[in-house]
C-alpha cells in the first residue's frame, strides 16, 4: 500500500512529510531545504520552474513568475503567460507535483495518496479548489485538514488532556489565530482570526528600508533605485532578521554595492536587536485584535488555555515570542520546528487514515476531526430572501434538510440557488451554486414538497441535493458555481499536466543525449586525427560521414522543441557513429575517454 503524505501547501513555503517508523519526517526538497519557496515560473524557452529554482530568477522574472497563488485559491484569478491562461488550481497542482516528486525520491516508491492542510477560514470553493488542485496533480486528496488541527496533531495534543488550545501561526505574508478544543479523540476549531497581509515578509521590508536609509545618511546616496543593490539588500535583510533571532547584532556587509564617480562604495553595517524590534514593534502589536477576537469568539479569556502553540517560521523572533506570551500569560510550546508542524501533523493523520494506528501515541484509535463551517449557508427563497440552512459556526460534518415549495401554480422546475453569507437578502451573499430540480409533477403552487439538503462532509466540502417527495424522484445535482472547477476543466488541466511530465522528459533525455553525442564528437575527432595516415580511407569516409549526419542533428535540437522523434534520430545517428568509428576509438584514443 503507498504511503500517504502529508502536505502544508502554504502562501510562501510549502512543507511535505511521511510517517517512517511511526514518526513523522520531513521529506526534504531537491535541493535538501526542509521547505520548498510556494513559486511557478516558466521561462522564455517554455521551461516550467517550481520552488528554490523559480525563487533564484523571481526578480529578474516577475511577469512570468507566480508567488503567493494561495491567496488566489477559489477565486476567479488567474495568470496569462505566453497566451495560456493558468487558475490557481492549476498553478498549485505545478507545486503539489514538486513535493510529489521530492517525496516518491526520497520513499524510492510511487506516491499517490495525500492530505493536505488549509487555513481554517477556507470555505468551501476554497477547500473544493485545494483538492481539485491535488487531483491535477495526480493526488488522491484523502482529506483537507485545518492547519491549527494539523499543528495540535503534531504535537501530540489528541492524546492528552481535553484542553482548549490556541495556534499562533505568523508565516512570510499571513497571520492565522485559531482556538481549538481538543476532547477525547476530538478536535475542534471554536474560532479563527487573522490578517491576510501580515508576516515575515514586512519584517524584512523594515530592514530594507533602514538599510537604505543609513546608507543615505553616510553616503547620500539612493540606493532606492538601484535595481541590482536593491535584490541584494533584500536577501541580506531576511539573512540579519534570522541571525537577530539568536543574535543579539548583526553585521551587514555587502562589499561593491554601487558606484559613485568611479569608486566603489560598500554596505558595512551593524544592525542590534533591539533596533530591529523598534522597527517591528508596530507590526507584531496588529497581531493583538485578532488574538482578542478569537478569544471572544471563543467564549474564552486567556486563562483557560491549556497550551499556546507557535507555527510558521516568523515565530521564531524573540520579540513575537514575547508578545505571545504577554497576550496569553502563557510559555508557547515550540519543540516542533514551527515551519515543520502542519505537515507533520497531516502525516499523522495520513498515517492513521491508512489504518496504520495513531503515530506519535500509538493508541490505535480513530480521531474525528470537528470543524466548523466558516459562514452560513442559505438557499434563495421567494422574494429574493436567503433562508438559512445551516448555520455559521456549525460543527462538521453536517446533514440539513428543510421542505419548499414552487411559488408559481404548475411550475416544473425550480432553480436552486446556493448562498454563502450572512446577510439576509440573497444578492448581499456570496453565490457558490446554483442548480434546477426538473421535472415536478404539475400543481398549484405551494402543494409539491420538495427536500433540500444540506451535506457537509469532515472536510467541510458541501454537497447540495434536492428531491421532489411527491414523486420520490432525486435529480442528481452538483453545484456549478462558476468559481469552481468543472470535471471538464479539471481533466483538461490533469491532461495538461501530464503532458509536461512527458514533455519534461524527453527534454531530460535530450540533454543527456546531446552530452554524450557532443563528446563521441570530440573523441572521434581527436582517435581520427591520431589516427592520421594509418586510417583506412573507407574508413575514415564513412566515419566523416556519419560525423557529420550526427554534427548535424545536434545543431539542429533545440530543448525546447525537441520531441521523441527528433531524439530516436540522434540516438541512432550517434550509434551508428559509434559502430563506425569503434575500432579507431579503441585504438588512437590514448588511454583518454
Ligand atoms: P513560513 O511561511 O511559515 O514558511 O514562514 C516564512 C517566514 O518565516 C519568512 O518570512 C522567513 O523569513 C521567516 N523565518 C524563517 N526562519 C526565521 C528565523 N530563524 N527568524 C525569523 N524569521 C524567520
Amino acid at each position: 500500500m503507498s504511503r500517504v503524505i502529508g502536505i502544508d501547501l502554504g502562501t510562501t513555503n510549502s512543507c511535505v512529510s511521511v510517517v517512517e517508523n511511526d514518526k513523522p519526517v520531513i521529506i526534504p526538497s531537491a535541493t535538501g531545504a526542509t521547505t520548498t519557496p510556494s513559486i511557478v515560473a516558466f521561462t522564455k524557452n517554455g521551461e516550467r520552474l517550481v520552488g528554490e529554482a523559480a525563487a533564484r530568477q523571481a526578480v529578474t522574472n516577475p511577469e512570468r513568475t507566480i508567488e503567493s497563488v494561495k491567496r488566489h485559491m477559489g477565486s476567479e484569478w488567474s495568470a496569462r503567460i505566453d497566451g495560456k491562461e493558468y487558475k490557481p488550481q492549476t498553478i498549485s497542482a505545478m507545486i503539489l507535483m514538486q513535493l510529489k516528486k521530492d517525496a516518491e525520491q526520497f520513499l524510492g516508491e510511487e506516491v499517490t495518496e495525500a492530505v493536505i492542510t488549509v487555513p481554517a477560514y477556507f470555505n468551501d470553493i476554497q477547500r473544493q479548489a485545494t483538492k481539485d488542485a491535488g487531483r491535477i496533480a495526480g493526488l488522491n486528496v484523502k482529506r483537507i485538514i485545518n492547519e491549527p488541527t494539523s499543528a495540535a496533531l503534531s504535537y501530540g495534543l489528541n492524546h492528552g488532556e481535553p484542553q482548549k488550545v490556541m495556534v499562533y501561526d505568523l508565516g512570510g505574508g499571513t497571520f492565522d489565530v485559531s482556538i481549538i478544543e481538543i476532547g477525547e479523540g476530538i478536535i475542534e476549531v471554536l474560532a479563527t482570526s487573522g490578517n491576510n497581509h501580515l508576516g515575515g515578509d514586512d519584517f524584512d521590508e523594515r530592514l530594507v528600508q533602514e538599510i537604505v536609509r543609513r546608507f543615505k545618511e553616510k553616503t547620500r546616496v539612493d540606493l532606492s533605485k538601484d535595481f541590482a543593490a536593491m535584490q541584494r539588500i533584500r536577501e541580506a535583510a531576511e539573512r540579519a532578521k534570522k541571525e537577530l533571532s539568536t543574535s543579539d547584532t548583526t553585521h551587514i556587509m555587502q562589499p561593491f554595492i554601487t558606484q559613485v564617480k568611479g569608486e566603489a562604495l560598500h554596505l558595512d553595517m551593524v544592525i542590534t536587536r533591539q533596533e530591529f524590534e523598534a522597527m517591528i514593534s508596530d507590526l507584531i502589536q496588529k497581531t493583538e485584535d485578532p488574538v482578542r477576537n478569537a478569544l471572544n469568539d471563543a467564549h474564552i479569556s486567556p486563562s483557560q488555555l491549556g497550551r499556546v502553540l507557535l507555527v510558521g517560521g516568523s515565530t521564531r523572533v524573540p520579540a513575537v515570542q514575547r508578545k505571545v506570551r504577554e497576550m496569553t500569560g502563557k510559555e508557547p510550546s515550540r519543540n516542533i520546528n514551527p515551519d515543520e508542524c502542519v505537515a507533520k501533523g497531516a502525516a499523522i493523520l495520513g498515517s492513521t487514515l491508512q489504518g496504520r494506528g495513531l503515530v506519535a501515541a500509538g493508541t490505535g484509535q480513530d480521531l474525528l476531526l470537528l470543524d466548523v463551517t466558516p459562514l452560513s449557508l442559505s438557499i434563495e427563497t421567494v422574494g429574493g430572501v436567503a433562508t438559512r440552512i445551516v448555520q455559521r459556526n456549525t460543527t462538521l460534518p453536517a446533514r440539513y434538510s428543510q421542505i419548499f415549495s414552487t411559488a408559481a401554480p404548475y411550475q416544473r422546475n425550480v432553480d436552486i440557488h446556493v448562498l454563502q453569507g450572512e446577510r439576509p437578502m440573497a444578492r448581499d451573499n456570496k453565490t457558490i451554486g446554483k442548480f434546477r430540480l426538473k421535472g415536478i409533477k404539475p400543481a398549484p403552487a405551494g402543494v409539491p414538497q420538495i427536500e433540500v439538503t444540506f451535506d457537509i462532509d469532515a472536510n467541510g466540502i458541501l454537497k447540495v441535493s434536492a428531491r421532489d417527495l411527491d414523486t420520490g424522484r432525486e435529480q442528481s445535482i452538483t453545484i456549478t458555481a462558476d468559481d469552481r472547477m468543472s470535471d471538464m476543466e479539471i481533466q483538461q488541466a490533469m491532461q495538461d499536466a501530464q503532458n509536461y511530465a512527458s514533455q519534461d522528459k524527453v527534454r531530460k533525455d535530450a540533454i543527456e543525449m546531446l552530452g554524450e553525442a557532443n563528446k563521441l564528437l570530440v573523441r572521434t575527432e581527436r582517435c581520427v586525427k591520431n589516427a592520421g595516415k594509418l586510417l583506412d580511407k573507407a574508413v575514415k569516409k564513412q566515419v566523416k560521414a556519419d560525423t557529420a549526419k550526427l554534427q548535424k542533428l545536434v545543431a539542429k535540437c533545440r530543448l525546447d522543441r525537441v520531441d521523441e522523434n527528433q531524439l530516436a534520430e540522434i540516438r541512432s545517428a550517434k550509434e551508428q557513429l559509434e559502430r563506425s568509428a569503434g575500432d579507431i576509438l579503441t585504438q588512437y584514443d590514448g588511454g583518454q575517454q
